[in-house]
């Protein structure tokens, strides 16, 4: 196939792009050579649906991964409770104290980097009756992830989890919300079949709680966090009047079902 001056600048400028939101030195190439140079032409091509389909020739059963921001409204009030960015020695333990004393349950979406360290807080999540998901390695936005490698991870990730726990995670969340095709792609490799997000948050504050309380409905997932830099004494005071608030509405607070 014949490519003209045009399209190999498309093709220059799309590559750039995609070299810039890895952070890697393609920038450099870019703004030093400003217009064509020889150097760009040896930089293995991809095409613009990269993103959008890897390897679609590999697919040759039905494949799927379900995408869930609130679930159909269970038959009694109920509210789903997530925890993103955990498990934390801090704050972990402190979210489930809150927990046991308002009667819920919730689901926590778990980072690699901090089940290494904290193995004996996952058993504690675990033990105590709640669900265990995966939020990734490290928080990197998984958009920014080649897809094989994003498979590694989760996978990775997802034993790490089950080797703790003897429950296999099923669920997964990104960090940021942030998804396109090839991180479901990566998800389904791994073995997640579900990619949760949410319909409500608690937020740093209780005017943020208040919103959600305000707009509460049965199935709503709510967001929330017990981890990393996310989480802070307004958060934790925020999940603290909430959980009270709905119960008083008729809500029961659990782990997606
Ligand atoms: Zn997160």
């Amino acid at each position: 196939m014949e490519i003209t001056p045009e399209a190999n600048e498309g093709r220059r400028r799309g590559l750039s792009r995609r070299a810039a939101i890895l952070g890697g030195t393609g920038i450099a190439v870019v703004s030093a050579a400003g217009t064509a140079t020889a150097t760009d032409e040896v930089v293995t091509y991809r095409s613009p649906t990269y993103r959008v389909s890897p390897m679609p020739d590999t697919v040759t059963a039905p494949m799927s991964v379900r995408i869930t921001w609130h679930t159909e409204a269970p038959p009694t009030l109920t509210a789903h409770l997530t925890f993103d960015d955990g498990p934390s020695p801090v704050w972990t333990p402190r979210i489930l104290d809150t927990l046991h004393r308002n009667d819920a349950t919730a689901t926590f979406f778990m980072l690699h980097e901090f089940i290494k360290g904290h193995p004996d807080v996952v058993r504690q999540v675990h033990d105590a009756g709640h669900e265990i998901g995966v939020h990734g390695g490290d928080h990197t936005d998984m958009t920014t992830l080649e897809p094989a490698q994003l498979a590694g991870i989760l996978s990775t990730t997802r034993h790490a989890i089950t080797e703790i726990t003897g429950v296999s995670p099923t669920r997964m969340r990104p960090p940021y919300g942030r998804l396109d095709a090839p991180v479901l792609w990566a998800a389904h490799q791994a073995g997640l079949d579900e990619v949760v997000l949410w319909s409500h948050r608690t937020g740093g504050s209780r005017q943020e709680a208040q919103a959600a309380l305000d707009h509460a409905s049965s199935g709503m997932i709510i967001l929330s966090h017990d981890g990393r830099s996310s989480v802070n004494d307004a958060e934790l005071d925020a999940i603290g009047w909430l959980l009270p608030q709905l119960r008083a509405r008729g809500f029961s607070m659990t782990r997606l079902p």
